[in-house]
């Protein structure tokens, strides 16, 4: 990416000078190679690092921007980071849950979340899940028209408060860019079918409705929920007309992104807050509807930047490109293997050395996608280095799988008070092996 000569946020980023005298920009890290060195004492890599304090600042600058709204509400989306100390942290931080599964109900009733404060968003829903969902008096948001009478036969009514899921189809785009492809996804229901779900649903007893859409992923732009606010605070307008239904919340859900590469500029979370303000005065307010809740659902955006995989250098290899093969792989951290997607990588304790050698950076997956670098500029780097694989903390471990027999990692918190506290122990052959319980032959493993 371009190298900019400075950068408008000075905290976030220091230089990092490369051989010939270029820079490229280097992200901050939230734990110093003297912590690391202390917590790689008693834990093994490799493990993701949760940072708690950048966990509630964020949450509470969330709250902030959107405080002009009295309903307004965040629900975590559990499958970004599923760990109940996370979620119990969010919770502190007076934050709900969005799940989309049975695991993610019984996480979040077991935290303490329960009736409103859990948002049950699915696709695809397996029926006795909605069951599950009401049982704990969540907010039901109906992906498709024919989930009415799925939901119907499994409960035997409709419950009071229910959402539905929109989808304009066609792409959505923000003046010349566009964000992404609703046309091609799988989520939602057509124009058409909402009003006729929202006559259904009030003519089955529905009194509170809610308007859900997840028009694009991962933006970096503070423009991507005013413009998704403006479509849906005029189909919500709308329906009011068409159906008379009593709106109650409007879900922005998530999407709302982080800068994974050092370059590019994170959202200002109070200028979109704003952004959203300005749409709600200028066309709910006018239609009599001022006393709408904005609910938003983000994952990346609440946990991302706050957690790191941190992995250690094992292996060097010189063959027709260099390789550093690192005790992390594809199991743990998946996006890169998957998307394609750049995390950056900070070699700890080389913060300020020059970044002069050029690195594939792989896990030991037989496939060759396991690297979560390639050409990659760093410095130089000697075995038993420790590296900081940035922006992990949603759809980091959240994602991952066993492959090639493989196990996941520890989750490890740093507290507030610089204290760290295990969330979640590595697994070990016998967690792999468990589901072949009633296996004689693998007796001696498990
Ligand atoms: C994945 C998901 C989210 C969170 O998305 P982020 O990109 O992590 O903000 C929210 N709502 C629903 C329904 C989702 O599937």
């Amino acid at each position: 990416m371009a190298d900019r000569p400075c950068f408008p946020f000075p905290g976030l980023f220091v230089f990092c000078r490369t051989g010939k005298g270029r820079k490229t920009m280097e992200k901050n890290v939230f734990v110093s190679k003297e912590q690391l060195d202390e917590i790689t004492k008693k834990w093994l890599t490799p493990f993701h690092l949760y940072d708690e304090r950048g966990i509630r600042e964020n949450a509470r600058a969330l709250r902030e921007a959107f405080s002009w709204n009295p309903g307004y509400r965040e629900y975590f989306a559990v499958k970004a980071t599923p760990n109940p100390y996370i979620l119990q942290i969010l919770k502190e931080e007076g934050c709900g849950t969005d799940c989309s599964s049975a695991t993610e109900l019984m996480m979040s009733d077991a935290v303490g979340f329960s009736g409103h404060d859990i948002m049950f968003s699915s696709n695809d829903t397996p029926p006795e899940e909605f069951a599950l969902a009401e049982q704990l008096g969540a907010i039901i948001n109906l992906d498709d028209i024919t989930h009415i009478s799925c939901v119907e036969k499994m409960l035997g009514y409709i419950p009071k408060t229910v959402s539905c899921r929109f989808n304009p189809g066609g792409v959505f785009q923000i003046s010349n860019d566009i964000m992404d492809n609703p046309g091609e996804a799988k989520y939602g229901m057509t124009r058409r079918q909402i009003t006729e779900a929202y006559r259904i649903l009030k003519e089955k007893g529905a009194e509170h409705f809610g308007i859900h859409a997840f028009l694009a992923s991962n933006t970096v732009t503070n423009d991507y929920y005013p413009a998704l606010a403006r479509q849906l605070f005029e189909l919500a307008a709308e329906l009011k007309r068409e159906t008379g239904a009593h709106i109650a919340f409007i879900n922005l859900s998530g999407g709302i992104g982080i800068p994974y590469r050092p370059d590019q500029e994170p959202n200002d979370i109070r200028v979109i807050g704003e952004g959203v303000r300005k749409v709600y005065e200028e066309i709910l307010v006018p239609a009599g509807m001022g006393d709408v809740a904005i609910y938003t659902e983000l994952g990346r955006f609440m946990l991302g930047p706050y957690g790191c995989l941190v992995t250690k250098a094992i292996h060097e290899k010189h063959t027709y490109k260099e390789y550093i093969g690192v005790d992390a792989c594809a199991v743990n951290l998946m996006r890169p293997a998957m998307y394609g997607a750049y995390h950056h990588i900070t070699v700890s304790g080389k913060e300020h050395a020059p970044c002069d050698h050029k690195y594939d950076v792989t896990g030991s997956l037989c496939e060759n996608n396991d690297k979560f670098a390639i050409d990659r500029m760093l410095p130089e780097i000697e075995m038993g280095d420790y590296l900081i694989i940035h922006d992990t903390g949603a759809h980091g471990f959240a994602m991952g799988y066993n492959y090639n027999g493989k196990l996941k990692s520890a989750e490890l918190l740093l507290k507030e008070d610089g204290s760290v506290q295990q969330i979640r122990r590595a697994e070990t052959p016998k967690d792999y092996f468990a589901t072949l319980d009633g296996c004689p032959m693998m007796k001696k493993y498990l």
